[in-house]
C-alpha cells in the first residue's frame, strides 16, 4: 500500500481547473519527483495533500486513513511535512532556533535541541547554526527550510522546488540527502526544475500540464516522452 493515495482531486479556481481529476501515490523508500511547465498544478496539490486547500473532488489517502477532510495540523501529526516554495523561514531567528521552533511540534519535542543539532549535522549547517536566517543567500535557506520540516521526523516529506537556488556543489550534495531520507524509508516527493536534480534521484516521475497528470514513469523513460517533450516546449 502506498504511504500517499491521491485519486480524482479537482480544484477549481473560478473557471481555471488548477488540477482536473489528478492521482498520485508516492511509497516509503521512494523519491516521488512532481514535474510540470509553470501554472501546471504543482503547488496546489501539495496544497491538497498538506491540507491547506480542500478539493471540490478526490481523495487523499495516507497511511491507510482517509485525510480529505482533515486539517494540516492533524495531518501534520499523521507524519506529513512540506515546504513551501516561497521560503517562510523566520527571519530573525538564527538557523538553530528555526529548527527548534519546528521540533517543538514535533514528536521528539521533549529532546527539541538535540533534533535540531542533529538535523544541523545531516545538512551541514552546524558552521552556520547561529547565523540569522534572513542573512542566508537562497540556496542555504532552502536548506532550512527543509530541516524545519525534518524536524518533525517526516513519513511523507513535501518538498516544493527546494534546490531553486542552490549551485551546482549545493545540489549534488542535496541529492545526497534525498536518497538517504529514502533510504531512511521516508516517502519524498519532490517539486523541482532542475531536471538533473530530478533524474537522477527520483524513482518515479509524475508529469503534471494544464492541471492534468499527462504521464508517470521512471525518469528514462519520462526523459524522452513525447507529450512531455512537448509539454515543455510550448512552456518555452
Ligand atoms: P505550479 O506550482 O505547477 O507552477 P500552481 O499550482 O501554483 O502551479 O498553479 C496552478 C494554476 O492555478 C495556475 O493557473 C495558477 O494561476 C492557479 N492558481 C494557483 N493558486 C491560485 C489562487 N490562490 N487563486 C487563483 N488561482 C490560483
Ligand atoms: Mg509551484
Amino acid at each position: 500500500m502506498p504511504l500517499l493515495d491521491v485519486s480524482q482531486v479537482t480544484v477549481a479556481f473560478g473557471g481555471n481547473r488548477a488540477l482536473d481529476g489528478v492521482g498520485l501515490q508516492a511509497e516509503r523508500g521512494r523519491v516521488t519527483g512532481l514535474i510540470g511547465p509553470n501554472g501546471a498544478g504543482k503547488s496546489t496539490l501539495f496544497d491538497v495533500v498538506s491540507g491547506l486547500r480542500r478539493p471540490a473532488t478526490g481523495k487523499v489517502v495516507l497511511d491507510g486513513r482517509d485525510v480529505t477532510r482533515l486539517g494540516p495540523a492533524r495531518r501534520s501529526r499523521h507524519g506529513l511535512a512540506r515546504t513551501f516554495q516561497r521560503l517562510e523561514l523566520f527571519g530573525r531567528l538564527s538557523v538553530r532556533d528555526n529548527l527548534l521552533v519546528a521540533a517543538e511540534l514535533g514528536p521528539d519535542r521533549g529532546r527539541a535541541a538535540e533534533t535540531a543539532d542533529g538535523i544541523l549535522e545531516r545538512l551541514g549547517l552546524t558552521g552556520i547554526a547561529d547565523a540569522s536566517a534572513d542573512t542566508l543567500p537562497t540556496g542555504v535557506a532552502r536548506l532550512v527550510e527543509v530541516g524545519r520540516a525534518l524536524a518533525v521526523r517526516p513519513g511523507l516529506l513535501l518538498l516544493d522546488e527546494p534546490a531553486a537556488g542552490q549551485d551546482g556543489e549545493e545540489t549534488e550534495r542535496f541529492a545526497g540527502l534525498l536518497r538517504s531520507l529514502a533510504a531512511d524509508g521516508t516517502a519524498v516527493v519532490l517539486v523541482e526544475h532542475d531536471m538533473g536534480l530530478v533524474m537522477s534521484v527520483c524513482d518515479e516521475v509524475y508529469v503534471l500540464d494544464l492541471g492534468k497528470v499527462i504521464a508517470v514513469g521512471p525518469p528514462e523513460v519520462i526523459r524522452t516522452d513525447e507529450t512531455v517533450l512537448a509539454a515543455y516546449l510550448g512552456d518555452a
